[in-house]
C-alpha cells in the first residue's frame, strides 16, 4: 500500500473530537495493590472465556484503524501479565496504520520481557513508579518489587528503547515530598516524568480532594527549586502538560481533575473482553465482542463503533470538576457497584 492509501481521516464526535487513540486492556489481573487503584482485599474478575484471543484484538484494532485510530497502547491490569505478550505486539506493530504502539506497564516484569519486546516492534513504554523508597513502595502497593521495577527500567534503557516515560501518581500525604527525587531519577535514566494527579476514577474507593495534590501545588513545588519552569508550547492531544527546567529537563503534568482537558481527549478504552469505553469516566460501555463472535460483518462492527463515536459527548473529568464547586465530589463508585461491575474499575479499563 502507498502511504497516500494508508492515511485516512479521522471520524470525530459531537465537539469534532478525533478517534485517534486507543487503550487496549489485555487483562484485568494486576500483580500489585496501588492504593489509588485497587485499594480492596478482593475483586471480581472479568470471565476468562470472555477475554478475547490475540487474533480477535488484532480483528478490532484493524477496524478502528479504519476509522482514524493510529496510536494504540496496551494496558490492563497489568499487560506483562498476557501471556506472550511479544506475539500480540508483534502483530501491532506490523499493522501499517498503527503508527505509535506503546504499553504502560509496572515494570516489574519488565527485566524479564523488555527484549523480546522490543523485538517484537513495540515503540515505546512508559512505567509507573509513585516512589524511590522500598518500603514506601511496599506500603504503597502492598508488594515487595520495588527493586523489580527499577531493574526493569533499566533493562528498558539497554535494550535500546527511546522516548520512555515514568508516571507518578501524586497522593498528598503519601509521595509528595519526592517529586523531585522522581525528577532527578528519571533524569539520571533518561525518561521524561509525567506527575499524574490522584482521580477519583473507579476503584479510587479511598479518593478524597484533600489527598490530591494539585497541578498548582506541583509548580509551585518546583519553582522553589529549580527556579523559573517554562510550559512547552506545542499543539497535542497528549494528557500531559510539559513544562521546562532552566537545564532544559522536560517533565509533564497530567492534572485531569483539577484542569481536565476532555476538550481535545481522543482516547477511548478498549477492555481485555471487548466493551469499549468513550471515557474514563463513562458508566456504559459498548459491546464489541458480542457482535465479533457471533459473526457481524466488519462493516456492522464498523458502523456500531462509528455510529457510537460520531455521537459521543462524553466529558467526564470536565462533569466530576463541576461537582466539586457543589463541594460533593467523592469517590466515583462505592464498592459494591464496582462488584456488582468490575468495567467500572480503573484497573479493568486500563487508566
Ligand atoms: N499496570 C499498569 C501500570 O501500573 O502502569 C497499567 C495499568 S494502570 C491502571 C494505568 C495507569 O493508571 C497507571 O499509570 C496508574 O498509575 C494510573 N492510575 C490508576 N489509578 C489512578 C488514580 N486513582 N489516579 C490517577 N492515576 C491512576
Amino acid at each position: 500500500m502507498s502511504p497516500a492509501a494508508l492515511w485516512l481521516p479521522s471520524i470525530t464526535d459531537t465537539f469534532a473530537r478525533p478517534l485517534r487513540n486507543l487503550r487496549v486492556s489485555v487483562t484485568d489481573r494486576c500483580n500489585l495493590r496501588c492504593q489509588y487503584c485497587m485499594p480492596e482485599e478482593e475483586y471480581v474478575w472479568l470471565r476468562r472465556d470472555d477475554v478475547l484471543t490475540f487474533e480477535e484484538l488484532r480483528e478490532l484494532v484493524d477496524i478502528f484503524t479504519e476509522l482514524g485510530v493510529d496510536k494504540v497502547r496496551l494496558t490492563g491490569g497489568e499487560p506483562l501479565l498476557r501471556r506472550d505478550l511479544p506475539t500480540l505486539v508483534r502483530m501491532l506493530a506490523q499493522h501499517p496504520r498503527v503508527k505509535d504502539l506503546a504499553i504502560t506497564t509496572n515494570g516489574v516484569l519488565l527485566t524479564d520481557q523488555a527484549r523480546a519486546l522490543y523485538e517484537a516492534g513495540l515503540h515505546r513504554v512508559t512505567v509507573s513508579l509513585d516512589t524511590l523508597r522500598p518500603e514506601r513502595f511496599q506500603a504503597l502497593t502492598r508488594r515487595d518489587a520495588h527493586h523489580k521495577v527499577l531493574d526493569g527500567i533499566d533493562a528498558v534503557r539497554h535494550v535500546g528503547f527511546q522516548g520512555t516515560k515514568i508516571d507518578t501518581v501524586v497522593m498528598r500525604g503519601t509521595n509528595e515530598d519526592e517529586l523531585v527525587d522522581l525528577l532527578e531519577y528519571g533524569k539520571r535514566v533518561g525518561a521524561e516524568v509525567r506527575f499524574i494527579e490522584y482521580m477519583d476514577v473507579g476503584g479510587a474507593t479511598q479518593w478524597s480532594m484533600a489527598k490530591v495534590f494539585s497541578r498548582a501545588a506541583m509548580l509551585e513545588l518546583f519553582g522553589q527549586r529549580y527556579g523559573r519552569i517554562e510550559p512547552v508550547v506545542e499543539i497535542s492531544s497528549a494528557p500531559a502538560d510539559r513544562f521546562v527546567l532552566p537545564d532544559g529537563t522536560v517533565f509533564g503534568i497530567i492534572a485531569s481533575t483539577t484542569t481536565p482537558f476532555c476538550r481535545t481527549c481522543d482516547r477511548s478504552r478498549l477492555t481485555a473482553d471487548g466493551m469499549w469505553y468513550l471515557c474514563l469516566y463513562a458508566q456504559k460501555g459498548i459491546d464489541l465482542r458480542t457482535p465479533l463472535r457471533e459473526g457481524a460483518s466488519r462493516e456492522d462492527i464498523k458502523s456500531l463503533i462509528a455510529g457510537s463515536w460520531t455521537r459521543r459527548r462524553d466529558r467526564g473529568a470536565e462533569a466530576r470538576k463541576e461537582l466539586e464547586a457543589l463541594g460533593v465530589r467523592a469517590p466515583l463508585i462505592q464498592i459494591e457497584g464496582l462488584r456488582e461491575d468490575p468495567h467500572l474499575e480503573m484497573h479493568t479499563r486500563g487508566g
